[in-house]
């Protein structure tokens, strides 16, 4: 028996005849003998109507009544989808969180899966049945609800399928269903000339998703590569191959640049006039992990006695650093506080960057040439990111992604400046 972890978002569930070819998906990979958990997520923008419904009430609603507002959602998906397989003659059950044992820290709103006891759920596949499980919720060890943060169902998907093959000594196989039909050279709907790649690495993949590829939640590329998951993005209404997101092959270096992202909503926070002694990052830092926020790009200036330290964060978490920062200022009693909005991130990504020479400049005459000033650079082994503002952003991501040719196949580019150092080296 194999087991297979199929994930449907919501954009492929908005409504009860796109359930009804979801399920149909489950009863296919079913009748080919696979045993089925078909992981689900709120159907079309139920999460953020919900989200919505909370605001009408409070502009502070506590975030343990907040997950038990949205953990709503997927467990009217899973009563559907279940009720779909119903139909169609598929003996499937439903549950919820807590019926599968994904037990999470209590970090409402955002927290992360801690353990997993797949038990109930394999005794379900044994005796035939699907388990249509509910994506992006867990509960805590007392048994308060949780979610796992926008777009978690796919964590949900990825973390039960690394469990289920642990549990079994094998690999299960998870197929994130989407209505895109696989993963782009950047985001279709921003850049209509991206092309769709047939694979790409776990890092290249968590890389893309954590600076604003959508199409997978960075935390589920994680948990995949951590637990070697073979993840597969599949559109959900067509039987395209889509795209199998595996471990790096020494091939894809040959490729400098794989794809680009947009993170088109940041804000900045600039603290000046802080003692510039050792240790005071860590009292700041000390303040924001209180508040459970991330910060982005961290960039640090010195003048003597002084430093000045700014950082890039998500629009959506401004709000909860802004307060974070201030108790860290009011507590040392000194420096200033300023934040900037209306700013983007566009960057590009690929392990080939690891052993081409170039890749900066390319990137930087791209956006150079096209007008764009660059507030501030990043980079890491395999990827290099610009700060511009939210208004450059779009244009930004096209250009980036015209220079670096990626609407070609990889052996149709010319890559102007961009040298592998093993040939350019000579050959002798
Ligand atoms: P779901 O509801 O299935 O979870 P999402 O909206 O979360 O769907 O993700 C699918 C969307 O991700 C696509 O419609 C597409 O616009 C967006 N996306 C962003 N970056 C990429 C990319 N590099 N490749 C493919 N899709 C992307
Ligand atoms: N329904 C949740 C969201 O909209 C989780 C998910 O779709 O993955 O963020
Ligand atoms: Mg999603």
């Amino acid at each position: 028996m194999t087991v297979l972890v199929q994930k449907f978002g919501g954009t492929s569930l908005a409504d009860p005849a796109c359930i009804m070819n979801c399920a149909g998906r489950v009863a296919a990979a079913q009748r080919q003998g696979a045993s089925v958990v078909a992981v689900v997520s709120a159907m079309g923008h139920t999460t953020d109507n919900l989200i919505a419904l909370a605001r009408a009430i409070t502009q502070e609603p506590r975030q343990r009544e907040m997950d038990m507002l949205l953990a709503t959602g997927e467990q009217m998906s899973t009563a559907l989808m279940t009720m779909s397989l119903h139909t169609l003659g598929v003996d499937a059950i439903s549950f919820a969180g807590m019926h599968l044992g994904i037990v999470t820290d209590p970090v409402h709103t955002k927290a992360k899966i801690q353990s997993i006891d797949v038990g109930r759920l394999q005794r379900e596949l044994q005796s035939g049945r699907v388990v249509v499980a509910a994506g992006f919720q867990g509960v805590t060890v007392d048994g308060q609800i949780t979610t796992l943060g926008r777009g978690g169902s796919d964590t949900t998907a990825v973390a039960l399928a690394a469990a289920i093959g642990q549990a079994r000594g094998e690999k299960v196989i998870c197929e994130i269903f989407t209505d895109v039909d696989g993963v782009y050279t950047a985001d279709p709907r921003r850049v209509p000339t991206a092309r769709k790649l047939d694979r790409i690495s776990y890092e290249e993949m968590l890389e893309l998703a954590s600076l604003g590829a959508g199409v997978m939640h960075n935390r589920a590329v994680m948990c995949g590569s951590n637990y070697g998951v073979p993840i597969h993005v599949r559109h959900s209404s067509r039987p395209d191959p889509g795209t199998l997101i595996v471990e790096e092959s020494p091939d894809m270096e040959r490729i400098s640049v794989v794809g680009c992202a947009l993170t088109p909503d940041l804000g900045r926070i600039s603290l000046r006039r802080i003692p510039n002694r050792a240790g005071i990052q860590a009292e700041i830092f000390h303040y924001i992990s209180a508040a459970n926020v991330l910060v982005d790009d961290i960039m640090q200036t010195e003048h003597g006695e002084f430093v000045d330290i700014s950082f890039t964060v998500e629009m959506n978490d401004l709000a909860d650093i802004k307060i974070a920062v201030q108790r860290f200022l009011d507590a040392l009693g000194q420096g200033d506080m300023s934040v900037e909005v209306g700013l983007a991130k566009v960057s590009a990504v690929g392990v080939g960057m690891r052993t081409h020479t170039g890749v900066a400049t390319t990137m930087f005459n791209a956006l150079g040439e096209a007008g764009i000033s660059i507030a501030n650079i990043t980079t890491s082994e395999i990827k290099i990111s610009c700060l511009v503002t939210k208004e450059h952003g779009e244009r930004a991501l096209k250009v980036v992604h015209d220079r670096f040719e990626l609407h070609r196949a990889p052996e149709e580019r010319s890559l102007p400046g961009v040298s592998d150092p093993d040939l350019s080296a000579g050959v002798r």
